[in-house]
């Protein structure tokens, strides 16, 4: 006989946990499937690990600049491996947490891939389980070309395995997470080359904010290499990486080659087609506003919706889901509009709403843009220095604040308040009528011309 749930999620990531988490808090009996370690990518090989490198980069950085004000700092050692393990280390409390919590809140693991029986129906190690409500959150796999020799190659997820830090380092790829180990590899001491198939990264970002950071990089010694399209990868007997790009030019040297190209999908495996569930070209799974597939009783959230890609937006939608689902909310849902997002980039960007160009396309001459850009008086006695660069895009007659854009020290930690008064409506005069905090670089969002 199978087991029955009021609702399964498929994954134990950010969106199937917190799916089950939401039904459990209602008193209703839930499961997560999951395959691989409790937490999904965010925990094990995403935004946390990320995160740790990032605080050692910006150590490094902290480091350099410290000199500046006084500190005769010599630094005679960096141990990858001792932060990796550090690293790995803090996220297996994470894992284990997870465990206990679990069992606390009677959620059920179970362990194995879950495939669709039938549209109430997953299959898991041999086993059938059913559920009034199932839930997909399968998350997704780096993607990595189809050239030859792109083997050689790793993703983010090899990037994560790393024990030994790799001297020289071609990253291929212009998304943030491209982006992001660039920064942090070239903080830390490797040298870097990143490889754009395009002149720019970060295509969906405010032009500003593309153009600054590419500067930036640059003045950091990042070798950022526009227009390059690869062709193939081979290895050379001293284990070094050459890379071919159309047109023969060829790069050598590399100890490291990471592919960050972008992420597909884990749908492919989940037998979606017995239960009649739709998938897109890519794999992604489409959904309505309320996170309804086209099949009833079955949703889908986070990364497998193809729709902002990050954690925070898996919570919010599983959570709403489960509020519809078992606390009689009907109407609840996930607002997609005015995202925040951070960039842990080196300096760091923060970014909600309509960039400069979007707003122009909505809402044509009503459109007005506050700019600033600045040297921070973190870099008053520091001999590098890096400029912090902000944006207000404003509307109408009210100047109503429909886009924030920010890059510069310290704007990571700056921009979830200010994300609250766009998702409220706020205007420019509102923004001027608070009064600054000084001395801060976020003053200067308060107080545009
Ligand atoms: C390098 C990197 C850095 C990132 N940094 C950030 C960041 O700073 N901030 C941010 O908000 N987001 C970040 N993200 C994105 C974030 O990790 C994802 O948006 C988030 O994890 C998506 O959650 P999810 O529930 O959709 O999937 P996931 O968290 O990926 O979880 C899916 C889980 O499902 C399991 N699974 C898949 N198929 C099956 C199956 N058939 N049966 C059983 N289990 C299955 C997988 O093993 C996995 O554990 C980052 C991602 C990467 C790769």
């Amino acid at each position: 006989m199978s087991k029955h749930y009021d609702l399964l999620a498929i994954g134990g990531g950010s969106g199937g946990l917190s799916a089950a988490e939401r039904a459990a808090m209602y008193g209703k009996r839930a499961a997560v499937v999951e395959m691989g370690r409790m937490g999904g990518t965010c925990v094990n090989v995403g935004c946390v690990p990320k995160k740790v490198m990032w605080n050692a980069a910006s150590i490094a950085h902290a480091l350099r600049d410290a000199r500046g004000y006084g500190f005769d700092v010599l630094v005679n050692d960096f141990d990858w491996a001792q932060l990796v393990k550090g690293r790995e280390g803090y996220i297996q409390g994470i894992n284990d947490w997870y465990g206990t919590y679990l069992k606390d809140s009677e959620i059920d693991w179970l362990k194995g891939q879950a495939r669709f029986v039938d549209g109430h129906t997953l299959e898991v190690a041999g086993k059938h389980y059913t559920a009034d409500h199932i839930v997909i959150s399968p998350g997704g796999t780096p993607m990595v070309p189809a050239i030859p020799g792109a083997e050689y190659g790793i993703t983010s997820d090899g990037f994560f395995a790393l024990t030994e830090q790799p001297q020289r380092v071609a990253i291929v790829g212009a998304g943030y997470i491209a982006v992001e180990l660039a920064g942090l590899l070239n903080a830390l001491g490797s040298e870097v080359d990143l490889l754009l198939r395009r002149q720019h990264f970060l295509a969906s970002f405010d032009a500003m904010l593309r153009d600054s950071l590419m500067e930036e990089m640059v003045s950091d010694g990042v070798n950022i290499l526009p227009n390059i399209n690869l062709e193939r990868v081979e290895k050379g007997a001293d284990g070094k990486l050459t890379l071919t790009a159309q047109g023969g030019h060829t790069l050598s040297g590399f100890d490291a080659l990471i592919w960050a190209i972008g992420r597909a999908p884990n749908t492919a495996e989940l037998n979606l087609a017995a239960a009649g569930v739709a998938m897109d070209e890519h794999g992604f799974i489409p959904s309505d506003a309320f996170q309804n597939t086209n099949i009833p009783g079955i949703y889908v959230v986070g990364d497998a919706t193809g729709r902002a890609q990050l954690t925070p937006v898996a919570i919010a939608a599983a959570r709403r889901l489960g509020d519809r689902l078992f606390n009689n909310q009907p109407e609840r849902r996930l607002d997609y509009e005015n995202i925040p997002t951070v960039m842990f980039s080196h300096p760091p960007i923060g970014t909600v709403g309509l960039t400069e160009d979007e707003a122009r396309e909505q809402h044509g001459d009503a459109v007005k843009v506050y700019q600033t850009r600045f040297t921070p008086m973190y870099h008053a006695l520091t001999a590098h220095k890096s400029k912090t660069a902000m944006k207000l895009v404003c509307v109408g007659a009210q100047e109503r604040i429909v886009g924030i854009h920010m890059i510069g020290h310290g704007v990571d930690e700056m921009l979830q308040g200010f994300a609250v008064a766009l998702k409220m409506g706020a205007t420019k005069k509102q923004f001027d009528d608070t009064v600054a905090i000084h001395p801060t670089s976020s003053e200067e969002l308060v107080t545009m011309r």
